[in-house]
């Protein structure tokens, strides 16, 4: 069985040499595991940060050792009570082709319910992220006109279509392609959007959005932070999610340089972590799920075939590669 190391910590951007793809032998799962063949693993921006030797909210990746990360696969064997061959499990030991899971470290997933890679996106980690970040951390209300960036990503692309499905007044979304543009107000439903790399990103949104937001969802940081703390109207909220701009940089970045307007608009910067807010999965599965079997929530997936692909696709996914969540399959 393949399983990707991390041989070396990126400097900057990582290189395909940080990386190698390794064997090992399969065995049999010890009392308690499972033996899963993985079908789908996640790649995610936020491995970007387990690959720096430094205390965060999640551990660094070990050097020579298997990487992970999120994965739904098959179950092959099992030593462990309520699971059996061909049950299919989500768990966390991606970037691999044979994973042994602790049974306690997997849920079951029907892909009579949905297809499987979806409980890595639109009906996983991501979208619980778009979900809990709108509704709860930006306390998101009818009537509300929201600004999210990195949109045509897996998170970004779930934030409008929401704000449009709970009555947003207008949703605007940046991305960095004039094809990812045209996605989101065609496919969408967006009401507006930019590509960020045709012009400063402060008059395109005010272009988009002449009288202000509400809410700004923020995936991207850097000079989209700073303008949407222009755009943003008295009492405004901002959902600080990510700031994918910056996890390649090697020096600390400026901050946005209107901070002041903070205090005259009471606005509310604030950070989300999706692991905060596995309380709200009922609720989200049976909400978002009703949307997606009706039509009314749309997903893209970039499948990406192969293990042997599994650097490239993350290299792609911070590139932007990717229209909706970036997927590395194992199922040829
Ligand atoms: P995406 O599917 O959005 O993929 C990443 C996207 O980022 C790329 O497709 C690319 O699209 C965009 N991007 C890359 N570099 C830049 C840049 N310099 N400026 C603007 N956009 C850029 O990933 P996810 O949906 O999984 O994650 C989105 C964000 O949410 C990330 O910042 C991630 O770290 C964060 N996140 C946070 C969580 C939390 O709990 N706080 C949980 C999950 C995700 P483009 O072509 O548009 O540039």
């Amino acid at each position: 069985s393949r399983a990707w190391h991390l041989v070396a910590r990126p400097h900057g951007w990582p290189a395909p040499t940080d990386f190698a793809l390794r064997e090992s032998p399969v065995e049999a799962p010890a009392e308690g595991r499972i033996l899963v063949r993985n079908l789908h693993f996640s790649v995610d921006p936020y491995m970007r940060g387990r690959m720096n030797d430094v205390k965060s909210y999640v551990p660094p990746f070990e050097l020579d050792r298997p990487m992970d990360g999120g994965a739904v696969g098959v179950v092959v064997a099992s030593s462990a009570e309520g699971f059996a061959e061909g049950d299919h499990v989500l768990h966390g030991l991606g970037w691999r082709e044979y994973a042994d899971v602790p049974a306690r470290h997997a849920t079951k997933v029907d892909p009579e319910v949905a297809p499987l890679s979806t409980y890595l996106g639109v009906l996983g980690m991501p979208g619980l992220t778009a979900y809990a970040g709108l509704f709860e951390t930006a306390s998101f209300k009818e009537g509300d006109a929201v600004f999210v960036s990195g949109a045509a990503g897996a998170v970004g692309s779930q934030v409008g279509q929401l704000a449009k499905l709970k009555g947003a007044s207008r949703v605007i979304g940046s991305a960095g392609s004039d094809e990812k543009v045209k996605w989101l107000v065609e496919e969408l439903g967006f009401d507006a959007a930019f590509n960020y790399r045709n012009g400063p990103v402060k008059d395109q949104l005010r272009e988009a959005a002449p009288d202000g937001i509400d809410v700004y969802f923020d995936n991207v940081g850097g000079e989209h932070l700073e303008a949407a703390i222009s755009s943003l109207n008295v009492h405004g909220r901002a959902t600080i999610c990510g700031m994918i701009a910056q996890y390649n940089d090697t020096e600390p970045v400026p901050g946005p340089r209107n901070m002041a307007l903070i205090i005259g608009k009471r606005l509310r910067l604030q950070g989300v972590l999706v692991g905060d807010h596995y309380g709200l999965q009922p609720r989200f599965v049976e909400e978002v799920g009703g949307w997606l079997r009706s039509g009314e929530l749309k997903y893209r997936e970039t499948s990406v075939e192969g293990i042997e692909s599994g650097v490239d696709a993350f290299l792609g996914l911070l590139r932007g590669d990717n229209t909706g969540k970036m997927i590395v399959s194992l199922t040829r």
